[in-house]
């Protein structure tokens, strides 16, 4: 997509951190944003920040686990904007505990926040682009779906590999047909998200070895310069692709290495 002026950019999620981030680098390059969140404190403060840039904005107050939110979500953006250009699924959630103990309701959870919300986000959003013969989805996944680093993360992890694998299926399916798909993952970026946490038990907090801190604002550009350039992979730290060398490389000794760089599960 060469030009975003006057296109229509949805991001769920889009209240905090990186959505937040991405909607006011999208707003910059002259796009429409609808900014989707369940907070809707956080709605109406972006989409006032994406309006002051000059462009249209829309907030809209959605859960993303919820079929109806995201049908209304829909509807508000095609009333406001006539269409949809790009769609960022960008809702995560993290829930730590032993893998003995995280319950199978809080799993439930987690599915259905990370990964059933991109299948009713294609449901709903995927006819329009098909219809238009082009657009582009972006997912946001993590490091944690690319390698493994924690095991006190385990509905996270399995999410986010879920949403890694969906992404590269659907860009066999959609790029063929005008529609550019973009993977989205994330090594740290300050954010909110560690505010939304679920703890279930005491355990080591493990993160990828090496990855410095990042800001939300710069992820946001490389989101909106992967979707210019039709780029499916996006890291946030091209480190991670020397780490994935590694991995592909030798399996067995990854494993044994990351082990090494596990906080000590006994005090
Ligand atoms: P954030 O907490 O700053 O923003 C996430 C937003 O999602 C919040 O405004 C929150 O209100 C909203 N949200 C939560 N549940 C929702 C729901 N059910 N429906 C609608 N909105 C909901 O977090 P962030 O770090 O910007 O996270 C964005 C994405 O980036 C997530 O998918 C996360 O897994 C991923 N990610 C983040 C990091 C990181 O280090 N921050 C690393 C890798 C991947």
């Amino acid at each position: 997509m060469e030009s975003f002026d006057g296109r229509t950019v949805v991001i769920t999620g889009g209240g905090s951190g990186i959505g937040r981030g991405t909607a006011l680098a999208f707003a910059r390059e002259g796009a429409n944003v609808v900014v989707a969140d369940r907070d809707g404190e956080r709605v109406a403060a972006v989409a006032d920040e994406v309006q002051a840039t000059g462009v249209g904005a829309l907030g809209v107050v959605t859960d993303v686990g919820r079929d109806d939110d995201m049908a209304a979500l829909r509807d508000a953006t095609l009333e406001r904007f006539g269409r949809v250009d790009v769609v960022m699924n960008n809702v995560g959630i993290i829930t730590i505990g032993r893998p003995e103990t995280i319950p199978l309701d809080e799993w439930r959870h987690a599915i259905e926040v990370n990964l059933l919300s991109l299948v009713r986000s294609l449901h709903l959003f995927l006819p329009l682009l098909l219809e238009q013969g082009e657009g582009h989805v972006v997912n946001t996944a993590s490091t944690a779906g690319l390698f493994a680093y924690s095991y006190e993360r385990l509905p996270y992890t399995a999410t986010k590999s879920a949403v890694v694998g969906v992404s590269e299926s659907l860009a066999l399916y959609l790029r063929p047909q005008g529609i550019g798909v973009s993977v989205l993952c994330p090594g740290p970026v300050s954010t909110n998200i560690a505010g939304d946490i679920r703890f279930h038990d005491e355990v080591p907090i493990n993160a990828p070895a090496g990855l410095q801190l990042m800001e939300p604002e710069p992820v946001g550009e490389l989101v909106v310069d992967a979707v210019r350039t039709n780029r499916f992979l996006v890291l946030t730290h091209p480190e991670v692709h020397d780490v994935l060398v590694r991995r592909a490389a030798d399996p067995e000794q990854f494993v044994a290495d990351q082990i090494a760089s596990l906080a000590p599960l006994q005090p």
